[in-house]
């Protein structure tokens, strides 16, 4: 194992660095800055169970854009494997986009499930809602452009996606949300990730930082 990516430092995502030995870990600096001391134990993280000798590397974004995400930092020459920002759940929160013909999303915690992305739920955990509204639209506007599997940590259904590369079929999910009524947020989410004259390629209307 030579790279690990931390999204978060939550302790079900950071319980096993004690593990992780001889590999380049990767975090962003704000993050760990969250995380660390007494001010991260006051937000519930445990920098006090982290190693001794635990010394990450910092996160450096480019200004390389991947679909509606307009920074990113690659983990390999080739630039196949990218860490984008995607903050919400926590602040400083990344994720990793594994390219290919079919894409893989390893979103950590950016939702729960890929029910609640596509509902444009937030969680109980993110300090800004709107933030991780606007990381939702751009991980929709990305399966908008291509086929992306989408792996939540905590989504049971995660692995029979990565399985079976079942990808997030936005198309579907806008039609089902025109018939049905379902949340005029989530609607607007779908539309603006597709565009409204299925102009998908230019994430055309997805909100940019
Ligand atoms: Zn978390």
């Amino acid at each position: 194992m030579r790279q690990v990516v931390i999204t978060h430092l939550h302790t079900d995502h950071a319980g096993g660095l004690s593990h992780v030995t001889g590999s380049r870990v990767w975090v962003t600096r704000g993050e760990f800055d969250r995380a660390t001391g007494f001010g991260g134990r006051v937000l519930g993280y445990l920098p006090h169970r982290w190693p001794k000798w635990w010394r990450p590397e910092f996160i450096q974004f480019e200004r390389r854009a991947l679909g509606p995400f307009d920074q990113s930092m690659s983990l390999t020459k080739r630039g196949d494997v990218l860490i984008v920002p995607t903050p919400g759940h926590t602040p400083h929160h990344v994720s990793v986009v594994v390219q290919g013909d079919v894409s893989f999303f390893l979103a950590g915690d950016t939702s729960y499930n890929q029910t609640l992305l596509l509902a444009g739920k937030v969680d109980g955990v993110s300090p800004d809602p709107r933030v991780t509204e606007r990381t939702h639209e751009r991980i929709v506007g990305l399966a908008a452009e291509r086929p992306l599997v989408y792996l939540p940590s905590h989504d049971p259904d995660s692995k029979r996606r990565l399985i079976e590369r079942a990808a997030i079929d936005v198309r579907s999910q806008l039609r089902a949300s025109s018939t049905s009524r379902r949340s005029a947020r989530e609607a607007r989410a779908l539309r603006t990730s597709c565009g409204d004259h299925g102009d998908v390629a230019s994430g055309r209307g997805v909100p940019r930082r």
